[in-house]
């Protein structure tokens, strides 16, 4: 074997391989409802595509700046200063193919082997293998059983002379929970005293419910964005439905932003200059199309949470924001991954495992499809499981019996 001991132990993206395997069974002709899909539905807003249109028009289309356009940085300090209370310089700004990227870039830039980066469960998927990925440990703080929120002590008690960082994604995928404010000022104050960095992974920050709203980390700080351990990270993926454009950003203090630029200037160069116009037309365009999509999100999630109350034995904490929840499905089964295939094969819907996000005995369900794909989803869900719904059912055209239980 000459294929790398590191990259050998790197698992594949989970979510990515169930979309692979959808895609399949779809070109087979299975009618396949898809819950395990990160993306909303709705197109990218036209201010994006217009000027990504005129830069390709331009044929002006070169290498930029490693970090980022000049004017996409502008934009994104204007974004900074209305949604964190912050103003930024573009030497603070660092942009990115996908936050996933700039992700790996900061991880790269602050992990020495063996440093410790602290991770709340429920996770996202990629954060323990981009750990991994630069000789890193993720140290997993697990809420108690029926929470989804961490306790704080936990966090602290998991600290050690090599936590480099702690993570925080709120509101949160897999759950859809948004931390308290009160929790969030706590960690915020621990890292500041005890010089930890603190990356808040706010991809979803707009995309939150019933009035709530996710707090700028920095309210809880009185040290400026050059001595502040916080680092945000943010994008254009998910509240402008543009996961396919790629780009992402980080803001930090100028000695980090330095040397997250050299290490882009090194392995991507540059973001694509079309992707970045792309970005810039979103964020210097409406905004309402952020609030429409949330308004969509929102009708999404009262909608799965009525259709869940229908299926006997599981239960749901009431997400509020993202566009995922994360059912406890043990009534049914201890294991996520036996239960996300038995779904997948018998009823033909995707779900993604719990485990993949230190939940196990859980299943991640999306609600950024159409609110048919999601009565349909679960309806299905019940069908397979539970004993008490009609054993038949239709999917597609086919009459399917149920004869398992
Ligand atoms: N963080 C979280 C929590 C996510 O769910 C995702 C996308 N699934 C990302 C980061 C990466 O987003 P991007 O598409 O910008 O790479």
């Amino acid at each position: 074997m000459t294929i790398s001991h590191l990259a050998r132990a790197i698992a594949e993206s989970p979510t990515l391989k169930l979309n692979e395997e959808a895609r399949i069974l779809r070109e087979r002709g299975e009618a396949v409802i898809h819950l395990g899909i990160g993306e909303p539905k709705n197109k990218a807003p036209i201010t994006a595509i217009l000027s990504a249109a005129a830069k390709i028009s331009s044929g002006d289309v070169k290498y930029s700046p490693p970090d980022g356009t000049p004017s996409l940085k502008k934009a994104i300090i204007r974004y900074t200063e209305e949604n964190y209370g912050r103003y930024v310089a573009p030497e603070n700004i660092v942009v990115s193919s996908g936050a996933k990227f700039s992700l790996y870039n900061l991880f790269y830039s602050l992990i020495d082997p063996q440093d410790e980066v602290i991770l709340l469960a429920p996770y996202w998927v990629s954060y323990p293998e981009i750990i991994k990925m630069v000789n890193g440990i993720p140290v997993i703080v697990t809420p108690e059983d029926g929470s989804f929120h961490p306790r704080f002590e936990d966090i602290e008690k998991a600290v050690t002379p090599y936590t480099k960082a702690i993570i925080v994604n709120s509101p949160n995928n897999p759950s859809g929970v948004l931390y308290r404010q009160d929790f969030i000022a706590q960690i915020v104050d621990y890292c500041e005293r005890k010089g930890i960095y603190l990356i808040m992974d706010d991809i979803y920050h707009k995309l939150v419910f019933d009035h709530k709203k996710c707090p700028s980390p920095y309210q809880f700080t009185a040290k400026d964005i050059e001595n502040t351990k916080i680092i945000v990270v943010n994008g254009v993926s998910k509240l402008y439905g543009m996961t396919g454009f790629r780009i992402g950003w980080v803001v930090t203090n100028r000695r980090l932003a330095s040397v997250l630029h050299n290490i882009q200037a090194q392995t991507e160069s540059c973001p694509s200059v079309v992707l970045q116009a792309a970005a810039e037309g979103a964020l210097n365009g409406m905004q309402s199309v952020v609030e429409s999509l949330r308004l969509t999100i929102e009708n999404n999630r009262n909608v799965i949470l009525q259709e869940l109350k229908t299926v006997n034995g599981i239960r749901v904490i009431p997400p509020d924001g993202t566009f995922y929840c994360l059912p406890d499905f043990r009534a049914y089964s201890n294991n996520s991954v036996e239960l996300a295939n038995f779904l997948l094969r018998k009823a033909f819907v995707v779900t993604v495992p719990g485990k993949e996000f230190g939940m196990e005995g859980h299943l991640r369900l999306s609600f950024a499809g159409s609110i048919k794909d999601i009565m349909t989803g679960v309806e299905r869900i019940r069908w397979a499981l539970d004993p008490n719904a009609p054993s038949e059912i239709y999917i597609g055209d086919r009459r399917m019996v149920r004869d398992w239980l």
